[in-house]
């Protein structure tokens, strides 16, 4: 298998939606492979040692609803615990520091009247998005004609309420409100549970994380599947035929197939060769879905100094590099740590640069967040997703303005012998590790149905 052969689907990318495809359909009687480029599986998730503890340096939180991936969290026998959130938070705005109680950032009292007024609006106007396709919107077009950006501009009165879109756009997508669609951003909050909860910690998309790392998901189904996950394996070229698909890697090894299943980001599969070639619809999912930009940092400490100062970890800026602070200690309190992200400019403007120099500005701004002693960890790692050659940027593939309206029906429609995965065709939690779950189930029922089929003709 490993040099190539004949199965009933190849599933290209292991990722949580590739492996989810592959596992779903070789439980299923199907012969299944798995090709991965990387040298390891997991995609946009990875676990990695930092001192005595296990960090995430790809996604790591799951929210109370994420049903998919609960259901998957429980079958692989792995256990979450509580994102901590206790004590205040730091927002900091054009170099000035502030900190805050509850939920409520440090603005003025007429900035905060505008914003909650405007996050009423956003919320309406998400759920007059259908999931499913959002294009069917009443008001489609006009929301796709414009950024998040321009909403601001025109419906937001106060600098404050725009402050908090910038920050709250840069900490949900990893990219600029300027790059984003507002129709984009409205199909992503309603398909994530409302925009709130895409924000919050308690309750929220950041309420949970895996006891030991969710790097474990991907690890426990590679597992499973045994030899069927084939890694070091870029898939080049994908050949259909009325019979079959012919999947070659870029050393010339070939898989023979009834159906294979595409789990990567569209970003990538632009890099791969389809023939007959793909509808100019589909084409056009893979050119126009650039990655958002991030760069993950983890510094561990002896001590939790932010705990004992009364902070909670929390922390916003707009001033940089870190555009974004977590609490990030294991599930014991026994490996204090905090993470932090780097996105969008920011993350485009530090990638490239030398690490030690990124480090050192990480940390001390870090410092200026939380106090000095944050400037000296006891350990440290990164990690630059837009230097990724097998992700190009992160946390997801984002939609400019005039996009959505354009590519939503080929997002998930099938060409021919060739089905997509991958957390942006989820419909529910796109862009999160619950949507790839449900991509990946989704497209193996699609292949299921297919072989099917396939078998009654034959
Ligand atoms: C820093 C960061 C933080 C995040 N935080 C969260 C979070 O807290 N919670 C959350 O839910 N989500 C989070 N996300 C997003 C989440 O990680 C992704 O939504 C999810 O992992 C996507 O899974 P996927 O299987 O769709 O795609 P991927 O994980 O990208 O899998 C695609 C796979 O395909 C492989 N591949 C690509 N091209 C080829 C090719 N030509 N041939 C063979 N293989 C190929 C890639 O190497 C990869 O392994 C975060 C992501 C990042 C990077």
């Amino acid at each position: 298998m490993r040099g190539g052969g004949s199965v009933d689907v190849v599933i290209v990318g292991a990722g949580v939606a590739g492996l989810c495809a592959a596992r779903a359909l070789a439980r299923s009687g199907a012969s299944v492979v798995v090709l991965e480029a990387r040298s390891r599986v997991g995609g946009r998730t990875l676990s990695q040692a930092l001192g005595a503890d296990r960090v995430d340096l790809g996604g790591q939180w799951v929210a109370p609803y994420q049903r998919h991936l609960h259901g998957l969290l429980r079958e692989l026998g792995l256990r979450t615990f509580p994102q901590h959130h206790d004590g205040r938070k730091v927002l900091e705005v054009q170099g000035e520091v502030r900190t805050y109680a509850g939920k409520v950032p440090a603005l003025p009292l007429l900035d905060l009247l505008d914003l909650q007024w405007n996050v009423w609006r956003l919320e309406r106007w998400a759920r007059r998005v259908p999931r499913e396709h959002p294009p069917a919107a009443p008001e489609a077009a006009q929301w796709d004609a414009m950024t998040v950006a321009e909403y601001g501009q025109r419906f937001m009165r106060t600098p404050g309420a725009r402050l908090a879109l910038d920050i709250a756009t840069r900490a949900i997508f990893a990219a600029e409100p300027e790059q984003l669609s507002l129709l984009h951003f409205l199909f992503y909050a309603h398909s994530g549970g409302g925009l709130m909860k895409l924000t919050e910690v308690e309750g929220g998309a950041q309420a949970e994380r895996v006891v030991g790392g969710m790097g474990q998901v991907s690890e426990r189904m590679a597992a499973e599947l045994g030899e069927r996950v084939v890694l070091e394996t870029p898939v080049r070229a994908v050949q259909q035929d009325d019979s079959r698909v012919v999947v070659t890697a870029s050393d010339g090894r070939r898989w023979e197939a009834r159906s294979v299943v595409m789990a990567v980001p569209p970003a990538l599969a632009r890099e791969v060769e389809f023939s007959p070639a793909l509808p100019p619809e589909r084409a056009a999912v893979h050119t126009r879905m650039p990655m958002g930009s991030v760069i993950k940092c983890l510094a561990a400490y002896p001590r939790a100094f932010w705990r004992e100062a009364g902070f909670s970890g929390e922390a916003v800026s707009d001033t940089g590099p870190v555009r974004l602070a977590f609490d990030d200690t294991s599930h014991d309190g026994a490996h204090p740590a905090l993470v932090a992200f780097l996105l969008a400019d920011s993350a485009r403007a530090w990638t490239g640069k030398p690490a030690d120099a990124r480090r050192a500005e990480v940390l001390a701004h870090l410092a200026r967040l939380f106090g000095p002693e944050a400037a000296h960890p006891s350990g440290y790692m990164e990690l630059d997703w837009v230097a990724e050659p097998w992700s190009r940027g992160c946390y997801v593939g984002v939609m400019g303005p005039g996009v959505m309206t354009e590519v939503a029906a080929a997002l998930r429609a099938p060409c021919g012998r060739v089905h997509w995965a991958g957390t942006e065709t989820a419909v529910e939690q796109c862009g999160y590790i619950d949507g790839a779950v449900e991509s990946g189930y989704r497209a193996a029922a699609e292949v299921r149905a297919g072989l099917g089929a396939q078998a009654k003709a034959g």
